[in-house]
């Protein structure tokens, strides 16, 4: 925990430094900070977290690659429904995308993508409220093992806001 809590103010205090979570941008189109839940550390039944950002979107807004990188898992689970895993191109950080209503035309493991890429849609996949479409967004720092169901849960409020904020137009 105390590491997990290190991590979390290293992730913090990195907002405005030259990390490449400064870069990240908005994972949902259209997306303003008024959508987002900072519920990160919300309980989930006993033992768990939320450990994520919920982002708020009408059924079927695009999803969009937060940074360039490289679709790694495309992945159907029972909590999370259709979810992609992205990681950075320095292969440092994962980003989770879940509750998608599906993915892009064509989108494969493997597959790079740039920066604002439609990558999917939002939907309620998974234990999503069927009446509350959104977006579960986490963001993971990988370990030297880069596996990427294996990280640290990093807060993405932070840098969502600021992606919300900087957001022109
Ligand atoms: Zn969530």
């Amino acid at each position: 925990m105390l590491l997990r809590a290190l991590i979390s103010l290293l992730a913090l205090s990195a907002v405005n430094a030259d990390s490449p979570l400064s870069n990240v941008g908005i994972p949902v189109a259209n997306m303003k900070l008024a959508d987002l839940r900072d519920t990160f550390n919300q309980a989930r039944g006993t033992e768990r977290r939320h450990e994520a950002t919920d982002i708020l979107a009408p059924r079927g807004t695009p999803v969009l690659a937060v940074e360039d990188g490289t679709i790694k898992k495309l992945f159907l689970s029972k909590p999370g429904g259709i979810t992609i895993y992205l990681s950075d191109p320095t292969e440092h950080y994962i980003f989770y995308y879940a509750h998608l209503q599906g993915y892009a035309n064509d989108l494969k493991e493997g597959a790079a993508v740039r920066k604002g890429q439609v990558i999917g849609y939002v939907g309620t996949t998974g234990n999503a409220p069927p009446n509350t479409p959104h977006l579960h967004f986490a963001i993971s720092l990988l370990g030297p093992d880069k596996k990427w169901w294996k990280g640290t849960p990093i807060d993405p409020y932070p840098f969502l806001r600021e992606a919300a904020l900087h957001v022109r137009g």
